[in-house]
Order: C-alpha cells, then structure tokens, then sequence
C-alpha cells in the first residue's frame, strides 16, 4: 500500500474509533482501583544492541544494531531526565546481558554455559548461520557499551521516580515454542533473575523479544506475574490466565513516524489518553529508547507532561506494581505525588 493511503487509513481508522480497539467491562472496578478512572502503565523493550544483531533487511545488521544502541544510549540520560520532571515510572524491561560489567571467552566461546537456540528465521530476524553469541564482543562496558550498561542501570535504579526493572531474556531469543525449547527458556529467564538479584532487583514482568509469546507455562514456573501482548492496539483489560499470569495488552507505541506532524504525534497520544478516561480502561504504551531523538525532543516530553496532569484521574504506575494490586497484594501501586511542573 502507498504509504500516503497508509497513513491517511491510520489517521481515519483513529478518528473513527477503531484503533485502539476499545474494550467493555461490566465492572471496571476489578481493574481500575478507586479513586481512579483509568490505569496507565508504559514499558520500554531496553536492549542496546542485542535486538537487531539479526535483523532481515538491514544490510550489515551487526553494524545497524550498533547504531541503534548508540542512539539509545544517547536518548536514555534525557529519557531518564523527563521521567523525573514528570515523575512517570517506566517498566524498563532489560536484556539480561546489559546487566554486565564485562564478559570474555573461554577457549574461545563466548557464554559456553549457556543454551544456544537452532538456527530459525521468523519476520524480524533470520539467524541461519554460525554461533548465536557470534557478535558479542567478549569485552566491556567501557570499550563496547553497545553490549553491557550497568551504568545506565545505575541511573535507572538511582532515580526518584519508582521505575521498574523488568525482563527481556538473556540474549534476546525468540520464546515462540516452536524455536525456543523449554530449558533454553527457563535458563535464559534464570541468568537474567541471578543477575537482577544482585542489584537487589526481583523480576516480575517479561515483554517476550520481537512479541515472540510463549513457554507460557515455564513463565508460570519460573516466579514472573505477568507479560506484554502486542496484538494490535487495545485499549481494555488485562486477563489474568489459569497458569496464574497476567496479559497486559498493549495500547500505542510511542515512535517517530515520518508521515506524521508533531502536532499530529501529540494529538493522537494525548487523545488516547482522554479515551482511556472516559472508557475507564487500562491503557499501556511502548517504547524502544533508540527510537528518533526527534521524538525525545519534540514529542516526548508533552506526553509526558499531560500524564502528570492526568494523574488524578489515571494511576500511573509500572507493570508489576498493577499486576501487585490486581493480586491484592498491595492496595496502591506507587506514590501518587504529582510533579511540581513549572509550567
Ligand atoms: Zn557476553
Ligand atoms: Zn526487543
């Protein structure tokens, strides 16, 4: 389709209502606590190099993945900055590898220890040849910061605003049952809980690489409360499955799109949020902090900042703080203080 249809198809499927697509309850007080008309949780899928080190259509993927962590790196102390003035916590879900200060070879692996899925191709990447740690530099964060952050987890976790650190597997493997055996699931999701445990970090929540869902059950096993789906755009409920997980159901993806104004980006984010209100929904917005600085600098921040006015009327908290309520496991997620905004 020419993007310009595309694009002028997006823009009428939203005014007409249809994307998000907005679900009816018959009691939205199972999901939105009081005094609350709507929940809004916002996860990014934090990764530096390790999303796109397979990537189909980009050329030298290694390289293309190298500048996309550099950008991230780049986007995240501004990201970090305006999450603060607008005290909106953010469910960083982290691929377990970043939490490394350093790694290296032995007799010449990389990782020895750990499972390597077969070769498989699905629609983002195709790995059809040599070793799945063949990128990694067996260095530092110092020398290749594209591939460890334990400085940007730093900050994430020195923060004032109650961010969270959630789970994006060890090596960014695709968890579809079909490519991802049990033990490879359960060892990736182990190495990255260890790693966690050392900064203190429980992990509760895992936004599955590439949407690849699966391995339900050993996620189930494995002590995480919930993960993201991202089958089209919903603005609706979360459910909460017989293995005892819940599925938050993704709203909008916060990205750049080049067809598209700032005023535009605004409006419709904004908008999103005022139907989440008025439908009393549960509403969950996406990120990948590599995404356009363009959009850091001019869009960002007024999401931002109209969820610090709404925050009211919507709770905004992370995704294992809601998930923690919905389990009655605790009455309020996180402090509701608003950010004093000079305006
Ligand atoms: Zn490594
Ligand atoms: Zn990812």
């Amino acid at each position: 389709m020419h993007p310009l249809i595309k694009s002028s198809l997006s823009k009428l499927n939203f005014a007409l209502g249809r994307n998000p697509k907005t679900e009816k309850t018959e009691d939205y007080r199972k999901f939105v606590p009081e005094p609350y008309k709507a929940v809004f949780t916002l996860s990014a899928d934090f990764e530096l190099a390790w999303a796109w080190r397979f990537g189909k259509g980009l050329g030298d993927p290694c390289q293309a993945a190298i500048k996309k962590a550099r950008r991230a790196r780049k986007n995240m102390p501004e990201l970090l900055e305006l999450c603060e003035k607008y005290n909106v916590p953010v469910t960083w879900a982290t691929v377990g590898h970043l939490f490394l200060k350093e790694c290296s070879r032995e007799n010449g692996v990389p990782h020895p220890g750990m499972k390597r899925p077969e070769h498989f191709e699905n629609g983002y990447w195709k790995f059809d040849e040599g070793d799945w740690y063949k990128d990694d530099p067996c260095s530092n964060h110092k020398d290749a910061p594209e591939w460890y952050c334990p400085d940007l987890l730093d900050k994430i976790q020195g923060s004032e605003v109650e961010h969270e650190i959630g789970c994006h597997t060890f090596s960014h493997i695709d968890c579809r049952d079909v490519v991802c055996p049990p033990e490879l699931f359960r060892q990736e999701l182990q190495e990255c809980q260890k790693l966690a445990r050392e900064r203190g970090v429980e992990l509760k929540t895992l936004i599955y690489p590439a949407h690849t869902v699966g391995n339900l059950e050993e996620l189930s096993k494995s002590g995480f409360s919930n993960y993201r789906t991202n089958i089209g755009n919903v603005l609706g409920y979360p459910v909460k499955h017989p293995n005892g997980l819940w599925e938050i159901k993704s709203s909008f993806q916060l990205e750049w799109r080049a067809d598209w104004s700032v005023d535009y980006h605004i409006y419709r984010t904004k908008t999103i949020i005022d139907r989440a209100i008025q439908n009393n929904s549960v509403c969950h917005f996406w990120f990948h902090p590599s995404f356009e600085h363009e959009y850091v600098e001019q869009v960002f921040p007024a999401v931002l900042e109209y969820l610090n006015e709404k925050r009211e009327e919507m709770l905004l908290t992370t995704m294992a703080g809601y998930v923690d309520w919905l389990n009655e496991k605790s009455p309020v997620a996180v402090k509701q203080e608003a950010a004093s905004v000079a305006s």
